[in-house]
């Protein structure tokens, strides 16, 4: 079912201390809103998120995981390991996952399959590179990243898929697509989706955007028929400018 979402993707940020200070500000300060909000720290203060925000609609993510269930993956996290702790939702494809550690839509989708078989949501991300937009590519670009990862699912399994349209140029630049840039790649991978499963998966997956929104770009953004939400880096550090875009949505 499509539900609007605002997540906040903390990266390789935030002590333990400072996590445990950004949250107790947010659940002070936090909206109400029908919309789901959700927190990816870094592993190592997850399990301190999930007791903190035991009694709040807050929820927490994993930023990434591996596909195997166990092993000699050194430095890796099992999706048994974050079930453990009470966390069934992770992003996968970020960016910097596919850039800086060589994440590629082949590796992803073996991913995507254990989070489904172990009932996990995913926040699959994906989006082009600047050349690529300049090149006319990014449509071709997108179908390709959806198609490789993602379209080998049944079609049950997309319930457990959220996608979230990352343009790379617009991430941690300050430089954002046009709210209709947004909403015409959003509207191309509802089309895209609709081809291999018909209308009520397309219209049903939940789509979000990220790549530098902030208080001043969000409701823009989020206005927009085809956007159900944000995926947020910077701005989700601050505890203020997070909750000016869940007010947005
Ligand atoms: C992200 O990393 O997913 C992201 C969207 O970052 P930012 O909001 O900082 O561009």
């Amino acid at each position: 079912m499509r539900s609007k979402i605002v997540a906040g993707n903390w990266k390789m940020n935030k002590t333990l201390k400072e996590t445990e200070a950004l949250l107790t500000e947010l659940s002070a300060k936090r909206p109400d809103t029908e919309a789901e909000i959700i927190v990816a720290p870094t592993f190592v203060n997850l399990a301190t998120a999930v007791n903190n925000l035991e009694s709040s609609v807050i929820q927490v993510a994993a930023q990434n995981m591996h596909f195997a269930e166990n092993g000699a993956y050194t430095g890796e996290i099992s999706a048994d390991m974050l079930l453990g702790i009470g966390i069934d939702t992770v992003i996968l494809g970020h960016s910097e996952r596919r850039s800086l550690f060589g994440e590629t839509d082949d590796f992803l989708s073996k991913k995507v399959d254990t989070a489904m078989a172990k009932n996990m949501r995913v926040i699959f991300c994906f989006g082009e590179e600047l050349q690529e937009r300049q090149a006319d590519r990014h449509f071709a670009v997108v179908e390709s990243q959806l198609k490789n990862a993602l379209f080998h699912l049944d079609a049950s399994a997309w319930q457990k898929i959220v996608l979230a349209y990352e343009p790379v140029w617009a991430i941690g630049t300050g430089e954002t697509a046009s709210p209709e840039q947004a909403q015409e790649m959003h509207a191309f991978i509802r089309k895209t989706i609709d081809e291999k499963y018909g209308a009520s998966v397309a219209q049903n997956v939940t789509v979000l955007y990220g790549g530098s929104v902030k208080p001043n770009n969000a409701e823009e953004i989020f206005s927009k028929p085809d956007v159900d939400g944000g995926l947020i880096g910077g701005a989700s550090l601050k505890a203020d400018d997070f909750v000016e875009i869940i007010k947005a949505i």
